[in-house]
């Protein structure tokens, strides 16, 4: 069944950038499709912060732009609002990245508890978002997925660990917002699965507001998710389910290699397409039971969602559907799916230039024309700057 939603359309994807933004993200995206200009930016970029040489400036106006919107959350106000112009909603997601230690787990904290309290008030922020190693300590996870012995320190740790998703997520039941718990590295996610269940069987009785995040490169994630699904009708909560490929794919398979255990990474890319498209379909059968957000910038996935709401008769903004892509990424499939009146959420990272930093780099990594997103974005900007000159 064909929903007739196209994302070919570049005057609704870039209608929100100016012709001298535009210009300045066509410069941007070239320079990052570039592998070698790119890694030695990078590598540019790193040294000249460690030794503080003032680049910020020029970090600001270029890459934190185009990705990032703001240093503080008030500064994201006025992304947040053009956003909402085109139909949009934001997740803020504060991007400080690697910080270990248990003040800096109760920062991050305090942040996400700021994040509620700004979202309570305006509409256009409906979730909250974290990551689980903004807020603990992953090798501990590591030592409970190992089924290793805590000593009482770290048991006590752990404790805090629980208190600080518990407090997170009683905060977003409380003010009327959803929360998604991002997923990371697959060799401490049990114990985080854990922890987000008992959150959904807390909070989830009337509607999905903890939802987890299922990377569907991994093997047998699909079989996970039932099993959540299942296991929520049976004890009467729903389950909230973000679905994404997974970020982590080579780390992964190293890892697997060095340590020599199986590769938990789906064989190739298609297996992992399959898997994600599978997923889909799945929430959208039992969506009397599942939220589902779909994090993506694959267009065959976010076709195959406009297909299946339409295959089964849904609203295109049912509440229980979102689509979601990052600020700055794959604006071409944002703003044609709102522009339709589908849900769409961007994650709209902010912080601290130096904090945001490892989000930026990663960004960059990939969309070097290796891994192939860059060149997409300029072939897009380049049409729509054409369109604009032909006027
Ligand atoms: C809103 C949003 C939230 C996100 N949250 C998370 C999160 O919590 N955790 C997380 O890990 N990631 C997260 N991501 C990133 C996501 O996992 C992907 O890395 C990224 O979106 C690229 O996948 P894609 O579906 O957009 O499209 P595509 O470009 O079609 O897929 C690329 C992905 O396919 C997979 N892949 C590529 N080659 C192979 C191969 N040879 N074998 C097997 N698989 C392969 C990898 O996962 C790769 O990232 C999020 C992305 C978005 C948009």
């Amino acid at each position: 069944m064909k929903s007739n939603i196209s994302f070919a359309d570049t005057s609704i994807a870039f209608s929100y950038k100016s012709d001298k933004e535009l210009k300045k993200s066509y410069f941007l995206f070239s320079s990052i499709n570039n592998p070698i200009l790119s890694k030695l930016g990078a590598n540019i970029v790193k040294f000249a912060l460690k030794v503080k040489i003032p680049i910020k400036g020029i970090i600001r106006n270029t890459v934190f732009q185009q990705f990032c919107g703001g240093e503080s959350i008030n500064q994201c106000d006025a992304t947040i609002k053009k956003l909402a112009n085109y139909n949009i909603k934001t997740i803020l997601d504060y991007a400080a990245e690697g910080d270990q230690g248990e003040s800096n787990y109760n920062i991050a904290t305090g942040e996400i508890l700021k994040i509620i309290e700004k979202a309570a008030s305006n509409l256009n922020i409906p979730f909250c978002v974290f990551k689980p190693t903004g807020i603990g300590s992953k090798d501990l996870l590591e030592k409970i997925q190992l089924e290793k012995e805590l000593n009482n320190h770290e048991k006590e740790e752990f404790e805090a660990v629980r208190h600080r998703y518990d407090a997170i997520a009683k905060a977003c039941f409380e003010k009327g917002i959803q929360l998604y718990v991002d997923s990371e590295d697959s060799f401490y996610q049990d114990p985080i699965d854990d922890l987000v269940y008992e959150l959904m069987e807390k909070y989830n009785r009337v509607h999905a507001v903890v939802f987890n995040t299922y990377q569907m490169y991994r093997k047998g994630m699909l079989e996970n998710l039932k099993v959540a699904s299942e296991m929520g009708r049976k004890r009467g909560y729903y389950v909230g389910a973000k679905l994404v490929r997974g970020a982590y794919m080579e780390k992964e398979r190293e890892r697997a290699e060095e340590k020599g255990y199986q590769d938990p990474i789906m064989p190739d890319k298609e297996s992992t397409d399959r898997q994600y498209d599978d997923a889909l379909r799945y929430c959208v059968e039992n969506i009397d039971n599942i939220e589902l957000c779909s994090g993506s910038h694959n267009e065959n996935s976010n076709y195959l969602l406009t297909e299946l709401i339409l295959k089964h008769n849904l609203a295109k903004d049912d509440k229980r559907i979102y689509f979601a892509q990052l600020f700055g990424m794959s604006d071409h499939i944002s703003f044609n799916l709102a522009n339709a009146g589908y849900n769409v959420v961007k994650y709209v990272p902010y912080g601290p230039i130096e904090t945001v930093m490892p989000y930026l780099l990663r960004r960059a990594e990939e969309n070097t024309s290796i891994a192939g997103q860059s060149s997409r974005e300029l072939e897009l900007i380049t049409k729509e700057l054409k369109r604009r000159k032909a006027r």
